[in-house]
């Protein structure tokens, strides 16, 4: 590619700019399903890039601004990084499409886009912001009362312990389960399309090694940061919704047992508020703070206070955010050392002869094949889903300090003592 400094810069026609907070914009490339947060002031260099002016041109309308840059400043800028890497300035380089780096594996699509619009429309009116808390409160505070006045806490747990609940009790509990498992992700969907966001597709896939359903809301991230929050906690309000209208049956009708679903139904959906692993409670902090990538953003905190303490960087607390940050890198680490020594002390044995169980759990199957007793595989699974999180787990935990003591080395064995810039 040879480009000079009178050369049109021209922005890719599958490109569109949204802002994204008050200091930055989002680059959606829609193509290639890139996706780029830039500054304002790139953003104003963008705005120039109007497929009229060359380079020359740009950089003295730009100078005119105070934004001081030389035409070979802004022909790297245009044409060595990520805005053609990514596509959005058009070169005859090949663009390689965005590689899915999600957390969620073995994604499976269950209801399409184009099913759920209809759905997500009817059901947009109750996250205009204002309904939404205000709602949203009252029907947490109805349900509270509605707990403490009926619920006999002593009597739930022995009824949670106990054999007595009959299967049709089972069967309609876990209809409840899926419904609301439903019911939460059209609330992400719908909330989506009531902030002019494009809801994606429902499915089904793996997180860690739980199974979980999503719905994809990628294109939230066009939507401002106080609107991405009630997106994010849309699915938690559906529940409520969902207990809300069990509960008034249970005032209509007085029984009890749909107050006690309710409390399940709630139970499960508070471990959904859990700020450390990416549920809806991390989002949405993360998009409460500001910080769409909360979790990369705490480790490098955490990082950068390591190379603070070797002397070889500025001190990372200029501000009580900094603090804040470093405080909930701790805690999110703390926790999943505690979570890997739990399922280590509690599965010593199939945490350190997984192969050997896998091997033999396979074996059987080969032998036993077609003939395979379905509980018994049940079982199998179960046994072996402990020590794959553990190990999943751990090589999360350990890839970042692995790479910088890999670093530490390389710098070490070439008697490099400049330190790294860290990205903040
Ligand atoms: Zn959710």
């Amino acid at each position: 590619m040879k480009v000079d400094e009178y050369a049109i810069p021209v922005i890719s026609p599958d490109v569109e700019i949204v802002p994204f907070d008050k200091t930055t914009y989002l680059v959606l490339q829609h193509l290639y399903k890139h996706q780029l947060r830039i500054s304002s002031q790139l953003y104003r260099v963008l705005e120039l890039v109007d497929g009229r002016r060359n380079l020359h041109e740009i950089a003295s309308e730009l100078n005119k601004e105070t934004h001081l840059i030389e035409p070979n400043g802004l022909l790297e800028l245009l044409y060595t990084g990520r805005l053609t890497q990514c596509g959005v300035i058009q070169t005859s380089n090949p663009v390689a499409p965005r590689v899915s780096t999600s957390y969620l594996k073995l994604r499976l699509t269950l209801i399409k886009s184009r099913h759920i619009m209809p759905l997500a429309r009817l059901c947009s009116f109750l996250f205009t912001p204002r309904f939404f808390y205000i709602s949203g409160g009252l029907m947490l505070i109805g349900l509270g009362w509605a707990f403490l006045h009926f619920v006999n806490f002593r009597s739930f747990s022995v009824l949670i312990g106990s054999n007595s609940v009959n299967s049709f009790s089972i069967a309609f509990l876990y209809g409840m389960f899926y419904l609301s498992t439903l019911l939460h992700e059209l609330g992400h969907a719908s909330a989506c399309r009531r902030f002019g966001a494009t809801p994606g597709d429902i499915g089904f896939g793996f997180y860690l090694v739980m199974p979980v359903f999503y719905a994809d809301v990628s294109d939230a991230w066009r939507v401002p940061a106080p609107q991405r929050v009630i997106i994010d906690l849309a699915g938690l309000y559906m529940e409520i919704l969902l207990c809300t209208v069990l509960c008034g049956v249970f005032l209509l009708y007085g029984n009890i047992a749909l107050l006690y679903m309710c409390l399940i139904l709630l139970l499960r959906t508070y471990g959904n508020l859990n700020p450390f692993l990416r549920m809806d409670g991390y989002w949405a902090l993360a998009d409460a703070l500001g910080r769409p990538n909360l979790r990369q953003d705490s480790i490098r905190k955490l990082l950068s206070c390591w190379h603070w303490l070797r002397k070889r960087e500025a001190s990372p607390f200029q501000k009580l955010s900094d603090y804040l940050l470093f405080l909930y890198a701790l805690c999110s680490q703390l926790m999943i050392v505690a979570l890997l020594t739990t399922v280590l002390f509690f599965n010593t044995k199939s945490v350190l002869l997984l192969p050997s169980l896998v091997w033999s759990i396979g074996v059987k199957i080969i032998r036993s094949y077609p003939d395979i007793n379905l509980t018994w595989l049940y079982t199998a699974i179960l046994e072996l889903i402990p020590p794959i999180l553990f190990y999943v787990l751990l090589i999360n935990f350990l890839a970042k300090p692995a790479r910088e003591l890999s670093k530490l080395l390389q710098s070490f064995l070439v008697g490099k003592s400049k330190a790294t810039p860290i990205p903040s």
